[in-house]
């Protein structure tokens, strides 16, 4: 027997429809070309973004064509997500931090018909444009006066085409189904892949964004959004903010530049922020630097990669944010867990808590998971036990984009396999001990590289630390610690291991230990593994050649 509610599509026009409605003089600041901040309102923002829509039907656009940008956080970039998406076009984001021949790769292989490109990337658009088959052209994000020159035959700039436009627009009755926006992936082995979001995953998976245990997004909060919306719809910032009629402020390039973060914190009263450890560490280097403080920030999302312990710390006890840990994947829209204190884990000693929020977080309702040993046995809930870590729920990806080349992660049963390696804990928190391919494999026990990592971190004179494995003939793998130290110090090998040996299992300390300038970084923030590897795998372990 069916129900008898009105079977409405989930669309991401009813987003845009119902906060045009409720919130329209909320704010949405933008930085633009570094310094010049613009601010307009959501009313502002969805007049533009019809008239957008009418301009993507005079160049030809239909129902399901994919629409490319290589832009930062901006109000414009905020006006095509929704102009393409509820036209009945994908807005295909993409990453400007990736190889040239990899963005080339992507943007033949999504077909996109037209890019969307910041002046900033006239130049890389330039060269790549002799190789690219599908794009017609490029529409510069700016105006007729400030149109970069190249030698693409057809270019446009956003603010004339979209300036003559009707204001009004009628978005299609869409199926809740359809393509709505496109990320690929940039694994570490094959060429990017596509995840293909629909409209009904992003409107449910932004839901999950804003419960309170979630990102906990209120009306009240002024959200600075460093997640980049070229990756992972920068944590659903775009849609969730809208939904809740959150103010919005977004830092377009300056996302790495530590004093415009703290400037925006100041002028903008923000309340809540999420990014990647990395920018967070600039951010505290800065802060304790200056002297200054990030403002009326309340809170803090840090994901994308494992956040330092020493970083949670430091924001919570010198300057009483609360910092919340988070786990997610392009693969997932991207939000997987999330580390809010339960009631289970307040009641813990206290001694436990730093134990506990430095984990991963809680599987968020619409996120099915579990670990399981390599017979797809699944392994207990017990904080102890790693094991491989699987997903399931409707914003997972189902499947890859016209993918070239066969998938192990898609599973027979209808699991996803993450790559990632889990432990979970009875209280249901997870918590990643390594990927897969980055764990170190030492007399046939696993030793956690993001677990040494963070040990390290927590010396006051790393600014920061990489773990990888170098082969060794008696345990096959040992643990290399690369550090970065903090400028002036001299920090020495036989210091970081005594730091080491009261966190760690003995047999976890490195074997070797070097000190190098730099880390490298991968486009979306990650620490770069497989060029460490590339660089350092080899590396001679003292006393490995007479083992
Ligand atoms: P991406 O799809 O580029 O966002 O990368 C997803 C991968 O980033 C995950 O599979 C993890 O390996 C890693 N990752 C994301 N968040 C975290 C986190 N909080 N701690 C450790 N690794 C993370």
């Amino acid at each position: 027997m069916h129900g008898l509610m009105m079977g409405d599509q989930l669309l991401v026009t009813n987003i845009m429809r119902f906060a045009d409605r409720n919130f329209p003089d909320t704010e949405i600041v933008s930085v633009i070309g570094g310094h010049s901040v613009h601010r307009c309102t959501y009313a502002d923002a969805f007049k533009r973004t019809r008239r957008l829509a009418n301009a993507l039907r005079t160049l030809g656009l239909q129902e399901g064509d994919r629409i490319g940008t290589l832009a930062w956080n901006d109000f414009r970039h905020f006006e095509i997500y929704y102009a393409a998406s509820c036209s009945g076009a994908v807005c295909h984001t993409v990453n400007p931090r990736l190889f040239p021949e990899q963005i080339a790769y992507i943007v033949d292989h999504a077909q996109d018909q037209w890019i969307f490109a910041d002046p900033m990337f006239a130049d890389l658009l330039d060269s790549l444009w002799p190789t690219l088959q599908s794009p017609q052209g490029v529409i510069f994000l700016t105006d007729a006066d400030h149109v970069p020159d190249t030698g693409i035959p057809r270019v446009l700039d956003y603010e004339s085409l979209i300036a003559e436009q009707d204001e009004q627009f009628d978005w299609p009755d869409l199926d809740e189904r359809s393509a709505s926006a496109l990320c690929y992936t940039s694994g570490t082995t094959g060429h990017p892949k596509g995840v293909l979001y629909d409209h009904r995953s992003t409107i449910i998976h932004a839901y999950a964004a804003c419960m309170p245990d979630v990102m906990g997004l209120a009306n009240r909060d002024t959200v600075l959004a460093v997640v980049p919306m070229f990756h992972a719809n920068a944590w659903s910032l775009p849609y969730a903010c809208p939904m809740v009629g959150a103010r919005m402020v977004l830092p377009g390039p300056a996302m790495g530049d530590p004093a415009m973060l703290a400037d925006l914190m100041d002028s903008e009263s923000v309340t809540a922020t999420m990014g990647v450890p990395t920018v967070w560490l600039s951010l505290l280097a800065y802060l304790r630097e200056s002297g200054r403080r990030p403002g009326d920030l309340e809170r803090m999302v840090v994901g994308g990669a494992a956040c330092p312990r020493s970083l949670m710390e430091a924001f919570q006890d010198e300057y009483g944010v609360r910092v919340h840990h988070s786990w997610g994947m392009t693969e997932m829209s991207p939000l997987g867990v999330f580390n809010s204190p339960t009631r289970g884990a307040l009641s813990l000693p206290p001694e436990q808590h730093p134990d506990i929020r430095i984990k991963q977080g809680r599987g968020v309702f619409g996120v099915e998971m579990r670990i399981v040993d390599e017979n797809s046995d699944e392994l207990p809930w017990d904080g102890v036990t790693s094991g491989a870590l699987q997903v399931r729920g409707p914003w997972v990806c189902g499947e890859y984009f016209q993918p070239d080349e066969p998938d192990p992660a898609h599973l027979e049963d209808g699991w996803f396999d993450t790559g990632d390696v889990a432990t979970i804990d009875r209280l249901g928190f997870m918590q990643i001990t390594d990927r897969a391919k980055d764990v170190i494999k030492s007399g046939g026990e696993w030793i956690s590289s993001i677990g040494l990592e963070n040990a390290t971190m927590g010396h006051p004179e790393v600014a920061e630390a990489a773990v990888i494995a170098v082969p060794h003939p008696k345990w096959s793998e040992r643990p290399l610690l690369l550090i970065v130290r903090r400028e002036g110090s001299e920090l020495s090998r036989e210091t970081i291991l005594q730091w080491l040996e009261p966190m760690v299992a003995r047999w976890w300390l490195p074997e070797e230990v070097l000190f190098i300038d730099e880390i490298p970084h991968t486009a979306t923030g990650k620490i770069a593994k497989t060029e460490l590897r590339q660089r350092y795998g080899r590396h001679p372990l003292p006393g490995a050649s007479t083992e």
